[in-house]
This record gives C-alpha cells, sequence and structure tokens, in this order.
C-alpha cells in the first residue's frame, strides 16, 4: 500500500523549528531511505546527528567571527623551537581550556616586539574556540577606550558585564595603554571585575617595573600586577625578532644560492630593524 506523505509545508515548518540541516537534507535522505528501505529510526538519528554536528560548526564559527583573531596565527603555525622558554606541551594543555578558564587564571606574556606574543595570544584563542570556549581579542588601548566611553555614558559596569560571556579574554599589547586613558581607572576595573572569575591573557613588551604608565597611580598599578599574577602563568619570550631573525635567514639563503651578488656589502643584507618591529 503507498501512502502519499504532503511534503509541500516540511520546509516551512523546519525552519520554523529551525533545523536548517534537516530542511537541506531531509529530500536527499528520504529518497535514499525510500529506496534503500531504512527503518525509520536510522533515517530520523541520521538527520538529528548532522544536525547537531552542523549545529556545533556553526557555533564555533560564530565564536571565532566574534573573538576577532588573527588568521594563519595558530599553534600550527607556531615555531616553538625558536622559543626554547615555553613548553609546547604545557600551551598545548593550556589551550584545551578545561580548569584554568573555570577559575579565572591568567596568562602574561612578556617579550620585546616581534618575540611571537602575538602570534601565541591568537594561537590559544583560536583552540579555545575549536573546545567550545569564547574569547576576545582585542589591543588593549580599543577595549580601554570602549570602557572608558561606557564610563562617560555611566556604563561602565554594565560594559564590563557584557565581557563576561568571554572565557578569556586577550588584551594585547598593554605597554601601549596611552597616558590620557591610564588617568581613568577603567582598566583596573574590569581586571578587578574578572578576578578569580574570569581569565585575561595580557601581553606587554615591558616587564611590571614598566607599568607605572598604564594605571591612574602606583597603588593602583600594585593592586592590578596583584590581581593579575596570584593566579597566573607567566611566558618569558625574550627572544629576538622573529621577523628579524627570518628576514636574515632568507638574505642569507639568498646569498648561499648565490643571487645576491657576491660584491655587496654584507652589511646592506642586514634587514632595516628595529624600526620596522615596533608594532602600534
Ligand atoms: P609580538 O606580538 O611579540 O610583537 P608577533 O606575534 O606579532 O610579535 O610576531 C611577529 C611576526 O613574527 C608575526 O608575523 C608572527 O606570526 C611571527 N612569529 C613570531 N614568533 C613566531 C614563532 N615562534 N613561530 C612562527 N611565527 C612567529
Ligand atoms: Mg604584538
Amino acid at each position: 500500500m503507498t501512502v502519499t506523505v504532503d511534503t509541500a509545508k516540511l520546509p516551512m515548518l523546519l525552519t520554523a523549528l529551525r533545523l536548517p540541516t534537516f530542511a537541506r537534507l531531509w529530500p536527499e535522505f528520504c529518497a535514499r531511505a525510500n529506496k534503500e528501505g531504512w527503518p525509520a529510526e536510522r533515517l530520523l538519528a541520521a538527520l538529528c546527528e548532522l544536525e547537531l554536528s552542523e549545529r556545533e560548526q556553526r557555533r564555533i564559527q560564530r565564536h571565532l567571527a566574534e573573538a576577532k583573531l588573527l588568521p594563519g596565527k595558530t599553534l600550527d603555525s607556531f615555531d616553538f623551537a625558536v622559543v626554547p622558554t615555553i613548553a609546547q606541551a604545557r600551551v598545548r594543555a593550556l589551550a584545551e581550556g578545561d580548569g584554568w578558564l573555570q577559575s579565572g587564571h591568567n596568562l602574561l606574556a612578556f617579550g620585546p616586539p616581534g618575540a611571537g606574543k602575538t602570534h601565541l595570544g591568537s594561537a590559544i584563542g583560536h583552540e579555545l574556540v575549536q573546545h567550545g570556549y569564547r574569547v576576545l581579542m582585542a589591543r588593549t588601548s580599543d577595549l580601554v577606550q570602549r570602557l572608558q566611553t561606557a564610563r562617560q555614558d555611566l556604563a561602565l559596569s554594565q560594559e564590563i558585564a557584557k565581557l563576561d560571556k568571554f572565557d578569556l579574554l586577550i588584551l594585547d599589547d598593554i605597554s601601549y595603554v596611552r597616558k590620557d586613558q591610564a588617568e581613568t581607572s577603567a582598566l583596573f576595573e574590569l581586571i578587578a571585575a574578572r578576578y578569580e572569575r574570569r581569565s585575561i591573557m595580557i601581553t606587554a613588551n615591558q616587564p611590571f617595573s614598566g607599568w607605572d604608565a598604564i594605571f591612574p597611580d602606583r597603588a593602583m598599578t600594585v593592586a592590578a600586577i596583584d590581581r593579575l599574577v596570584h593566579h597566573a602563568t607567566i611566558f618569558e619570550m625574550n627572544v629576538e625578532s622573529y621577523r628579524r631573525r627570518t628576514a636574515l635567514a632568507s638574505a642569507t639563503a639568498l646569498r648561499d644560492k648565490g643571487d645576491v651578488a657576491d660584491d655587496t656589502d654584507p652589511q646592506e643584507k642586514e634587514p632595516a630593524t628595529p624600526s620596522s618591529d615596533i608594532d602600534t
């Protein structure tokens, strides 16, 4: 006996139920099920599983877009060999998330320009998003600007609360907070609000001793550092600029291949540094 089923409304129903994968795949899957005589349970389970896995993928894509990470700056493109002070296994473990994000543990990366701090932050962010966490990466001065604007509108605590949805805030280049920004305590309030609850990663060109210009006064600088380091992993990346290193390596490779004229003064093969290394 052939039963005819009215499928005309199915696309509308599936859209109303927010099941885009079902809506896309049911014609093909149902046709196959009918042809191959699948039990109804098998058809249902197959569509449900695909809907769920595609939903997960869509979620990760959304969280990647909101995270503002640097495309391509991932752990796979990070060469750990040039930063011997950083244990790859430790970074990979952190990048999986787990306990440290739940307890508001922080990550601090110190090193000169070009050491790979921003790359490392972005890379950890990419991994965490893949593992289901929410991340936001920003230049510290941009984020402080946003907080200051909120403060002028008497909405600083709401703005800080909005950032609570992110398991990790990556504040890139804290040393570039401008003098006028340092005159308000917006950054301190963010750090204090997240203390022991929500994680922060900070990258800095300057050691703590140079942080006085970032906060309104010495006492607040000490209080901020105290909160940041209480539960923290510190990456000391005191290595030569990666840009400079790779520029030198390619100049050497060219010379070894004979592509560079022999009469060139070796001094001229040195790339222009360090001005090109300064990130702003
Ligand atoms: P920083 O933030 O410390 O100034 P960046 O992370 O911006 O340095 O690194 C400068 C450039 O060098 C970027 O293009 C980055 O991808 C690259 N780089 C730095 N360190 C590494 C590394 N260990 N492996 C691969 N690329 C690196
Ligand atoms: Mg940087």
